[in-house]
C-alpha cells in the first residue's frame, strides 16, 4: 500500500532540514509518495495566507505529515495544522546521546502530553482593567483517549508502565478527572502507573531523570516540562516531536526557524530526521525506524557534526553521513 506524505518545510532552516529528512526517507524506499505544500511566513507575504486552504487539506489527507518550521506565523500554521490530523497526543522524547553535551546525560525520557485542552483550550477573559480570567477545561474523554494512547505505547516496547503527573491536589476537579481517568484506563489494561505532581516531577526529574520513563500529563505541564527535559538533553536542537491523531499524524522538529543560521546550509538536520523515523515507526515501518535511530545516533557521536555540535560540516553532509550509515 502507498503512503501519501505531506512535506510542509516552511520557513527558514525548515526549507533546508525537511528536504534532508525526505532524503533519508527516499534512501530507505518505503512505499510512500510525497508531496510538498507551502506554510508560514513566506507564503502569506505573497499571498496573504500563512496557511493556503490547499496545504491544510492536504494534511487533513494524507497518512503522515512532516513538517519544518514557521516563524511569525509559527501559531495560525501549526496550531490549525494540528487539528487536520486531529492530533489528541503530542509524543515528545527527551533523549540525550552519547558524545553530546547534555546537563543529564542519562535522560531517556518521553513525553506524552494531552494535546487539545486544559488551559489551552482558550477561555480567556478580561473581566475589568484589572481583572483577568482563564478557564480551564478537563474532560474525561480526552484524558481516556490520551490514557488509551500510553496503554498501547507501553505495552509495545520495553516499558513498565507510566508515570502521571498532575496537580490534582490543588486541581481537584480538573487534575483529578484526569487522573481518576487516566489510572482508571490503565487499571482495566493491566498497566503500572505511578503518580507524581507536576512540581516535584520538575525537581525530581533534574536530580535522577532515570527514575522516570514514560511520563504522561496535562496539555500546560506536558509543555513546560518537555521543554525543561529538553534542558537536561543538552536543548532544543536534537528533539523531534510528533503530534498524533486517530487517522493522521504530524511530525516535526522541536526546534524552530533559527533565522540566526538560515540559508547557511549548516542547519543540524538531525531533529527533523528523527521525527522521519518517529514517521517510519507510525506507519509500521519498525525495522526501517530502527535503522534511521540507529544512524543517526552513529553520526552523532562520530561525526561529522554541524556547528551547533561544534563540528564544520553541512547539512548536506550530515545527511550524506546518515544516509550511508543506513
Ligand atoms: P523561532 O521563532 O522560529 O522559534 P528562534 O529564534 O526561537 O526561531 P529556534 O529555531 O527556536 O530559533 O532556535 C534557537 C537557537 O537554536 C538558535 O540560535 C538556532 O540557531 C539554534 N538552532 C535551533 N535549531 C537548530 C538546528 N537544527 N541546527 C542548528 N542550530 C539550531
Ligand atoms: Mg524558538
Amino acid at each position: 500500500m502507498t503512503h501519501e506524505i505531506a512535506v510542509i518545510p516552511g520557513d527558514g532552516i525548515g526549507q533546508e532540514v525537511t528536504p534532508a529528512a525526505v532524503e533519508v526517507l527516499e534512501a530507505l524506499e518505503p512505499d510512500f509518495e510525497f508531496v510538498e505544500a507551502e506554510a508560514g511566513d513566506a507564503v502569506k507575504d505573497e499571498t496573504g495566507e500563512a496557511l493556503p486552504q490547499e496545504t491544510y487539506d492536504l494534511a487533513a489527507a494524507a497518512d503522515a505529515t512532516l513538517f519544518g518550521a514557521a516563524g511569525d506565523t509559527a501559531a495560525d500554521v501549526i496550531l490549525p495544522l494540528r487539528e487536520a490530523v486531529d492530533s489528541f497526543v503530542n509524543v515528545r522524547p527527551a533523549k540525550a546521546y552519547p558524545g553530546i553535551d547534555a546537563v543529564r546525560p542519562e535522560t531517556d525520557l518521553i513525553f506524552l502530553r494531552e494535546n487539545t485542552e486544559g488551559v489551552y483550550a482558550g477561555h480567556e477573559d478580561r473581566l475589568t482593567q484589572d481583572v483577568s480570567t482563564l478557564t480551564r477545561v478537563v474532560t474525561e474523554s480526552a484524558s481516556e483517549r490520551l490514557a488509551e494512547f500510553a496503554c498501547d505505547y507501553v505495552a509495545g516496547d520495553d516499558h513498565d508502565g507510566f508515570s502521571i503527573v498532575h496537580k490534582a491536589n490543588v486541581m481537584r476537579e480538573t487534575d483529578g478527572l484526569f487522573r481518576d481517568t487516566v489510572k482508571g484506563v490503565a487499571d482495566e489494561n493491566g498497566v503500572e502507573t505511578d503518580q507524581v505532581l507536576m512540581d516535584a516531577f520538575a525537581t525530581r526529574v533534574c536530580l535522577d531523570p532515570e527514575q522516570f520513563d514514560v511520563v504522561v500529563c496535562p496539555n500546560l505541564a506536558g509543555d513546560v516540562l518537555s521543554d525543561l527535559a529538553a534542558g537536561l538533553v543538552g536543548g532544543l536542537g536534537l528533539l523531534p516531536s510528533a503530534n498524533i491523531g486517530p487517522d493522521r499524524a504530524l511530525f516535526e522538529p522541536v526546534h524552530g526557524t533559527a533565522p540566526d543560521i538560515a540559508g547557511e546550509g549548516v542547519a543540524n538536520p538531525a531533529a527533523t530526521i528523527i521525527s522521519a523515523a518517529m514517521l517510519l515507526e507510525y506507519l509500521g515501518y519498525d525495522d526501517e525506524s530502527d535503522r534511521v535511530h540507529t544512524a543517526v545516533e552513529a553520526t552523532l557521536e562520530d561525526g561529522p557534526r554541524t556547528p551547533d555540535l561544534g563540528g564544520d560540516a553541512s547539512t548536506e553532509d550530515v545527511t550524506a553521513a546518515i544516509i550511508d550509515r543506513l
